[in-house]
């Protein structure tokens, strides 16, 4: 099964994009720079050797070859990425950052309670592995295959070879779910008998989460998680609760028990483990686990070495925030008067009850007075732009290092909870139907005086240090004059100054993607879904994703109608095209169809999504009866593949 799909899902976003600008180093940080991660330094809080105690404490052990390696030798992963990390920060990062990823890059095997451990650093997550009676229980199991059998492997050497005896998905995000079948045997049987518990909504939420949205999500996580970009002091910078995403191949083996409310208790493989559900927050599926006999409490992604995302910037559906800060407070309540440490499955524990419970109590308050000042200020009429500016932490949160924004930042995550509540409009009529992009740049260009002109302005705004100002003058001007080539360097200079300002790690990798992709060409990467992946998601859902590239014009207002027949799911569905939409139905027909298709459901991707050829397919097994020519017509109405697309210019 995996080739075809597998081919299908690696091309959603691919594309090769504008032709390749000559390329440019990148350049040192601006006298305006130093000066302010000269300020942040003065700035940050009191750093009294807590975290690097926490990050480095139980310690046992290493990898030795630092590259994790896939079946065809290519290393998906280097522990070693980010060892330059020492010392003081150079000027081109933000010294708050410097200080993060350094804390972020331990790796190695550590001892968290009696009978829990921890591999950190092998992955953007962590897998915490609890002694049960008779083998393994294995909390989230990294991103890849290739990293969890890694992080498995160093468990075996270090604490004695134990076969696996239960999985938990703590979330439906593919970084804690992915490298399962890393864990286990390559054959299909390996997995029986396997306990895999997770939240309930996880198949689902899991399966579908990017699926209609795919293209353009994909698109930005390169941006997002800096794919182009290298570790360096004037490049990636990991990404705020980890190094970077492996370059491996994500797996997902079905859960077979499915934990549906606060306080629910399993006794799994001799552990007594309670749940507390908290969906709608950090992922649509989600629960921490107390791990009752080590009074050890795992709180998943809703609290970390960093505020999160109420909004990631490559594209979600917006959190809860409120919903977020009340799990908080409720895990504050159940689980921290009975727990001698916290670990997450990212970044690094804390520890003794004392410390955990402040440091748990700060999160809830964090994520709180984000969401009350910001709905507060928008009562009062101010707008999604004007709260950014306004809401900043308080020094009772702003003196917490993990409150920091390695990851969301107070700016887009007051802009999401206003998107929350409001949506995007702020109710200015200007702003209601403004002009698109291009001809709005076009239009203030000429009304700034010419390229000239704007240019002259941006330089003086650089030189003054002013980049959000020079970055949002360069960006009207590339937009109006794409081919303007020292507009174009001149934005580049400016976002990557920007970059090197950013506290969040995220933030530096999107203005540093953007400033590569001005320099030498845009590119997009494909995204990394699996067959496993894409086999779990409900072909209904396929259909839907499916009728978001349907282009009515090319049929010109003709109707035609296709039946599939699913054998190896025993489906039927049936796809609709008229002048308008293509509307996808699961379920038997009466009504008479222009063709109907029998085939396996790979193949059925392979044309409906890869857009393969017909005749290859029929070769490797799709039978057509009807009308040939009507089912082509419909396939040539379909887009291809989606996610090629320019972000900083037009
Ligand atoms: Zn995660």
């Amino acid at each position: 099964m995996a080739s075809t799909v597998r081919v299908v899902l690696l091309l959603l976003a691919a594309g090769q994009l504008a032709t390749p600008v000559a390329a440019q180093g990148p350049k040192p940080a601006s006298e305006a720079t130093i000066a302010a991660q000269r300020a942040v330094a003065g700035a940050l809080p009191a750093d009294d050797g807590t975290d690097l105690a926490f990050a480095t404490r139980g310690f046992i052990a290493t990898r030795t070859d630092p590259l994790i390696r896939n079946a065809e030798g290519r290393p998906v992963w280097n522990l070693d990425a980010y060892r330059f990390v020492e010392g003081v920060a150079p000027t081109t990062v933000n010294p708050s950052l410097w200080r993060h990823i350094g804390l972020l890059n331990r790796h190695g095997l550590f001892a968290v309670a009696e009978g829990v451990w921890q591999v950190r650093g092998f992955d953007v997550s962590n897998m915490t592995v609890i002694r049960g009676s008779t083998g393994w229980i294995l909390i989230d199991p990294l991103t890849t295959r290739e990293t969890a059998a890694a992080a498995l492997e160093l468990v075996n050497a270090q604490l004695g070879a134990r076969p696996v005896s239960a999985v938990i998905y703590s979330h439906s995000h593919a970084d804690h779910f992915g490298g399962v079948r890393g864990l286990i045997g390559e054959a299909d049987d390996d997995a029986k008998g396997l306990v895999v518990i997770a939240p309930a909504g996880f198949m689902e939420e899991a399966a579908s989460e990017n699926v209609m949205a795919g293209g353009a999500m994909g698109r930005r996580a390169n941006y997002q998680f800096g794919s182009f970009l290298t570790p360096g002091a004037q490049g990636q910078m990991g990404s705020g609760i980890g190094a970077g995403i492996p370059a491996g191949e994500q797996t997902l083996i079905e859960p077979t028990d499915i934990i549906t409310r606060t306080g629910e208790i399993r006794t799994v493989d001799g552990v007594r483990l309670e749940f507390q559900m908290v969906p709608g927050s950090e992922a649509p599926a989600e629960m921490n686990v107390f791990i009752t006999p080590a009074s050890t409490f795992l709180s998943a992604e809703i609290a970390t070495c960093s505020l999160h995302n109420i909004l990631t910037p490559r594209g979600a559906k917006v959190r809860d925030t409120r919903a977020w800060a009340g799990y908080l407070d409720e895990a504050l309540r159940l689980y921290a008067p009975r727990s001698e440490a916290i670990v997450s499955s990212h970044c690094w524990p804390r520890f003794g009850r004392a410390d955990l419970t402040a440091w748990l109590a700060g999160q809830r308050d964090n994520y709180r007075h984000l969401h009350d000042q910001t709905v507060r200020l928008m009562n009062r009429g101010e707008t999604m732009d004007e709260i950014a500016e306004a809401v900043t932490p308080p020094a009772a949160l702003a003196d917490q290092w993990s409150n920091h924004g390695y990851y969301g930042t107070y700016r887009h995550n007051t802009k999401a909870i206003y998107q929350f509540y409001l949506g995007w409009y702020d109710a200015v009529p200007a702003h209601l139907d403004q002009l698109p992009p291009t001809p709005r740049a076009t239009k203030y260009v000429a009304a700034m005086g010419g390229a000239k002109k704007v240019l002259d302005l941006a330089r003086k705004a650089m030189a003054a240090g002013d980049y959000r100002w020079s970055s949002d003058l360069l960006n009207q001007l590339v937009f109006a004059e794409p081919g303007n080539k020292p507009a174009r360097e001149a934005l580049a200079d400016s976002y990557e100054q920007q970059g090197y300002q950013a506290e969040s790690a995220i933030w530096r990798n999107q203005f540093l993607s953007a400033t590569r992709d001005l320099r030498e060409g845009p590119q997009a990467r494909p995204p990394a879904q699996s067959a496993d992946l894409v086999s779990a998601i409900p072909t209904q859902l396929l259909l839907d994703s499916l009728s978001t590239r349907y282009d009515p014009a090319k049929l010109g207002g003709r109707k035609l109608s296709i039946r599939f027949t699913l054998p190896e799911r025993s489906e039927v569905a049936t796809l609709e095209a008229n002048g308008a939409a293509l509307i996808g139905r699961m379920g038997p027909v009466t009504t008479p169809v222009d063709a109907s298709i029998v085939a396996p459901r790979r193949a059925l991707l392979g044309l409906l999504f890869l857009k393969l050829p017909l005749a290859q397919l029929e070769a490797a097994g799709i039978k057509v009866e009807g009308n040939r020519a009507a089912l082509q017509s419909l396939l040539d109405a379909i887009d291809p593949l989606p996610g090629g697309f320019n972000i900083a210019e037009p």
